[in-house]
């Protein structure tokens, strides 16, 4: 015992002082017992809701756009599905508790490319396979892939914390930050935004004013402490959306406050997020907890996230 005391404190001291210590957290945090795959919730019987495979409810948010959401997953995923004329888009999968597949074929006949908003876990739908798979273009991911084979690191996917093995893809394409996405008569924009993850992607319609945020922005709590998580780059996002997006844009999050609510809102909650960063980059924000730290943002955002001095407010790039 003894002995574990010390290896656990030697560990400790290293990861504190190892730029991943953070990893080091991750992995504590998985073998304290988590890793167990989660309990599914249970409703009510309701004749206003329609479940799909006993596991989804859609909601139709306007023409050739859905939120395929999760209810029963302790999470509350909301997957979107994203039409044009010629071909849709399915932005996250879920942890794939269910296959999304069949759900998304039933809204339409179009070719169907996969994109994940970033890896974790609850987003890159298990081992949910779609013959296509669109990834964002960084140069960390690219080196990685050989043949254009890609599985998302531990630290990236973090899906042992539920028992999630973590997938292998073959990318057959890559998205420049920048580029659009060609759906025939509608356009999506590849828009990079880290902060959650290093590898965090959102996709702004602006033909329809809609931006699909992925784990950047939605009402709750907001992870900024996890193994590729930081400060600087959320901040260095939010400035970067309140720079790109419009300002009538309807923001769409991954995850909800409300099983049954698709999570909506609107350029303001970006503004909050932007300048609750600053309170909290200037020591003006109170932080609750000890580690991880909570700071309320705004009502509706409570960035989670390192105490102060172990937080770096580098932008992306450094
Ligand atoms: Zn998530």
């Amino acid at each position: 015992m003894k002995r574990f005391v010390l290896l656990l404190l030697v560990l400790l001291l290293i990861g504190w002082t190892y730029q991943e210590r953070r990893v080091l957290f991750a992995y504590l945090f998985v073998l304290q017992g988590e890793g167990t795959p989660p309990e599914l919730r249970t409703y009510p019987p309701d004749p206003g809701i329609t479940w799909l495979d006993d596991y989804y409810t859609v909601d139709r948010i306007g023409p050739g756009t859905y939120a395929i959401s999760e209810p029963r997953y302790h999470q509350l995923n909301f997957n979107y599905l994203i039409t044009g004329t010629k071909r849709a888009i399915v932005f996250d999968a879920g942890p794939g508790v269910r296959n999304i597949r069949p759900i998304v074929e039933r809204l339409t006949d179009l070719p169907i490319t996969f994109i994940p908003s970033h890896f974790h876990y609850d987003h890159v739908g298990g081992q949910v396979s779609f013959e296509n798979i669109a990834v964002v273009n960084l140069p960390f991911l690219r080196e990685r892939a050989h043949d254009d084979l890609l599985r998302p690191t531990w630290s990236e996917h973090l899906g042992d914390s539920e028992g999630f093995a973590r997938p292998e893809w073959r990318v057959s394409t890559w998205l420049d930050i920048g580029s659009d996405i060609d759906l025939g008569g509608r356009r999506l924009t590849v828009l990079y935004t880290p902060g959650h993850t290093t590898d965090s992607i959102s996709l702004w319609d602006a033909g329809n004013s809609l931006l699909f945020s992925g784990d950047y922005l939605y009402p709750g709590h907001l992870y900024g402490f996890l193994p590729n998580s930081s400060m600087g780059h959320y901040l260095w996002s939010s400035e970067y959306l309140l720079g790109v997006i419009e300002e009538h844009t309807t923001v769409l999050g991954a995850h909800g406050l409300k099983p049954l609510n698709t999570p909506r809102q609107s350029v303001d909650a970006l503004r909050e997020l932007k300048w609750g960063l600053e309170a909290v980059r200037d020591g003006e924000a109170e932080a609750t907890g000890t580690y991880p730290v909570n700071y309320q943002l705004d009502e509706d955002l409570v960035m989670i996230a390192e105490p102060r001095w172990l937080q770096s407010w580098d932008p992306p790039g450094r």
